[in-house]
């Protein structure tokens, strides 16, 4: 559930800020009946790379969870350094992709890698994954990272279709009725995997998260721009259930902003860049 309103801290810093500029020593000095008129103090930007005032920063905070806005709120000017490095790294990374936010049918990433001309880098679970170039680098350097540290990452799942999503979404809404199938599986249009840049690895299953590889991910990946992106106990909020192996490169300063902003939850991350990126990148002087 998202909670409104509740953001003590964030005010606290808004409330300083705003202090701060009334005491401005930009104030008119009032003496006699001609004085020059008080100007008024210039309003106190953030941070130099956005035109943001203390009003406009409270509004991007509006809705968020409450832990989400209190560690934004203390210290906004960090938190702004972040998403400006978000804003140079490529839009279509972040594109959030929900129940409620599903892609076209024709959306069909442009540079997908064949992983099997890589096999001899990495793990594959068989023959067949394609996953965007970018994400690819990025996994390439995660596994030999996590090989030099004894642990194997395999790709069992990466880019599917839209095609693809039809018929395994037909196959559970057979086995198991259209309740319980949206609950297990994404509708066609709705799944990240039709991005090309979300990885489902190990044995894709709740085992996982206990296994050296799935806790190895959970620790390591956002240092190359990968995030869980279900994480357990946030099924009302993602939509879908706790699945430890599924992974998304958002990109690494996203990952960056994730962790230390958004309490490590992508879809808040993902929710704010689609609500804001438009404003924040028209705040850009
Ligand atoms: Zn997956």
């Amino acid at each position: 559930m998202v909670c409104r309103g509740r953001w003590p801290l964030a005010l606290g810093t808004i409330v300083v800020l705003i202090t701060a500029a009334a005491c401005s020593p930009e104030r008119g000095a009032g003496h006699g009946a001609d004085a020059v008129p008080a100007t008024q103090p210039e309003p106190k930007l953030i941070h130099p790379a956005f035109n943001f005032v203390e009003e406009d920063f409270a509004a991007l905070l509006d809705g968020m969870p409450q832990q989400i806005a209190a560690a934004i709120g203390e210290d906004p000017h960090g938190f702004l350094a972040r998403v400006l490095d978000v804003l140079d790294e490529s839009s279509d990374l972040t594109v959030l992709v929900d129940k409620e936010h599903p892609l076209a049918e024709e959306y069909r990433p442009t540079d997908l890698v064949d992983l099997d001309t890589l096999s001899d880098e990495l793990v594959l679970s068989r023959p067949g994954h394609r996953l965007r170039r970018e994400a690819t680098e990025a996994l390439l350097e995660m596994s030999a990272s996590a090989a030099s540290e004894g642990i194997t990452l395999m790709v069992s799942s990466a880019y599917r279709s839209y095609e693809y999503q039809q018929t395994v979404y037909a196959r559970w809404v057979d086995e198991l009725g259209a309740a319980t199938a949206d609950r297990v599986s994404a509708q066609p249009g709705m799944s990240q995997h039709q991005l090309g840049t979300a990885v489902d690895f190990g044995c894709i299953c709740r085992a996982f998260a206990d296994q050296p590889a799935g806790r190895w991910m959970l620790a390591n990946s956002h240092r190359y721009g990968y995030s869980l992106s279900y994480p357990e106990g946030h099924e009302e909020v993602t939509g879908y259930l706790y699945e430890p192996w599924h992974f998304r490169y958002i990109g690494r300063a996203a990952a960056a902003l994730e962790q230390e902003y958004f309490d490590g939850l992508q879809h808040y991350l993902l929710t704010f860049l689609h609500t804001h990126r438009g404003l924040l990148e028209a705040s850009r002087p």
